[in-house]
């Protein structure tokens, strides 16, 4: 069988020599972290999504962590999300005392569907984490509306969807608060880093506080003198670093343009694989603008393994998103038992993702359809 020359990956950063740069400059400057570049990056965020204001965190996860404090999730608090993500979604929910309830997602856009999450609601539903699962936002003015009508907080699980646009909007205000992920596999990339923005000063004033021990420089304690600050709330030290921060400014510059290039590799794999017998394409809800993190089409055949294991023999990168969280055996020994969501768990079985990044080639891409079309109905 013919292998590609090279692994195809089905995600990867893109790091340039300006990147490179900017944070050798500032390695060579006097601060490496919580110095000038954090807050610039913070600016540049808050403006690109048309928020007030951002607060940057070490990885994405530590600022679901702070969003679920600001939230003042607890002991007792249930929180809805969708089970098809990755588990930090339903993670932070545990690390404030929080129990997880998942709603079943729709099987059209594979996000989390609204009447799902009404008829989850209790008396002890604190707050929703919809996800916007594969750079498609989730259906926010529905998930507003129920949010609304029984006073929860919600917040936006926009690992995948920097850049993306909902109702002709970017996403980041639509919800309470929204999380953005600098991975590498994700839009853009810190290494490692996270975002929440917010239109809610409350929030925002909270959120800084979690990310940095708790502390706050409050005016009664500046009269104690220069050297005095007070301790208020637990906190953490959840801070990303200028070198971090430098390498996302230079990053955010090109986000457009690496969205523009997800958006034509989609579009080309949707011509193609449409046509494709057993194979099912993603569909956008109406007015929305996707960014396109993963490209996963579904297979009817019950041969997604099988087609797995070819296509990683012919040196494509492809991979499956996610497993339900609730399968995992953490939370399986909290008590969730298989069969909770059944839309996700028969998208679960079928899906596969292919490999889409800003510096994939035409080439690569008609190499993955062409291998898929000759596996796909030869099972
Ligand atoms: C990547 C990701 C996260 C966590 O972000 P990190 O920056 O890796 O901590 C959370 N939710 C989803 C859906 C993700 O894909």
């Amino acid at each position: 069988m013919r292998k590609y020359m090279h692994f195809i990956s089905y995600g990867c950063q893109s790091i340039d020599e300006e990147d490179i740069q900017t944070v050798i400059d500032t390695l060579r400057s006097p601060f490496l972290t919580q110095g000038p570049k954090v807050a610039e990056f913070e600016q540049v965020i808050a403006n690109f999504v048309g928020a007030k204001y951002a607060v940057a965190f070490c990885n994405g996860t530590a600022a679901l962590h702070g969003a679920c404090y600001a939230a003042e999730v607890g002991e007792g608090d249930e929180v809805i999300t969708s089970p098809i993500t990755f588990v930090a979604s339903a993670n932070c929910v545990r690390y404030v005392g929080g129990t997880v309830v998942f709603a079943d997602i729709d099987p059209v856009t594979y996000n989390i569907n609204p009447a799902q999450i009404q008829a989850n609601i209790t008396e002890k539903t604190k707050a929703i984490i919809p996800v916007d699962f594969t750079g498609q936002p989730a259906d926010m003015d529905e998930i507003m509306s129920i949010a609304k009508e029984h006073n929860l907080v919600v917040i936006e699980d926009g690992a995948h969807s920097l850049g993306a646009e909902y109702k002709g909007s970017k996403v980041g205000i639509q919800a309470d608060m929204t999380m953005f992920s600098f991975h590498p596999v994700k839009p853009i990339t810190t290494a490692e880093g996270g975002v929440i923005v917010t239109n809610n000063k409350e929030y925002y004033k909270k959120l800084r506080k979690f990310r940095s021990h708790g502390i706050e420089q409050t005016s009664y304690a500046k009269e104690q003198g220069d050297w005095y600050y007070e301790m208020t709330e637990l906190g953490y030290n959840y801070r990303m670093t200028d070198l971090q921060a430098a390498l996302g400014l230079s990053q955010m510059k090109k986000l457009d343009q690496f969205i523009e290039r997800r958006r034509e590799v989609a579009e080309l794999y949707t011509e193609k694989l449409k046509i494709m017998e057993g194979v099912i394409t993603p569909q956008l809800l109406e007015n929305t603008a996707s960014g396109w993190h993963l490209y996963m089409i579904q297979l009817e055949k019950g041969n997604r393994k099988q087609i797995f294991e070819k296509m990683r023999a012919a040196n494509i990168g492809v991979h499956v998103h996610y497993i339900p969280v609730y399968w995992h055996p953490y939370y399986q020994k909290l008590g969730y038992e298989k069969g909770l969501c059944p839309e996700a768990e028969s998208w679960y079985e079928k899906a596969l993702t292919l490999p889409i990044h800003p510096q994939i080639s035409n080439e690569e891409i008609m190499f993955v359809i062409d291998k898929l079309n000759s596996f796909v109905n030869t099972n």
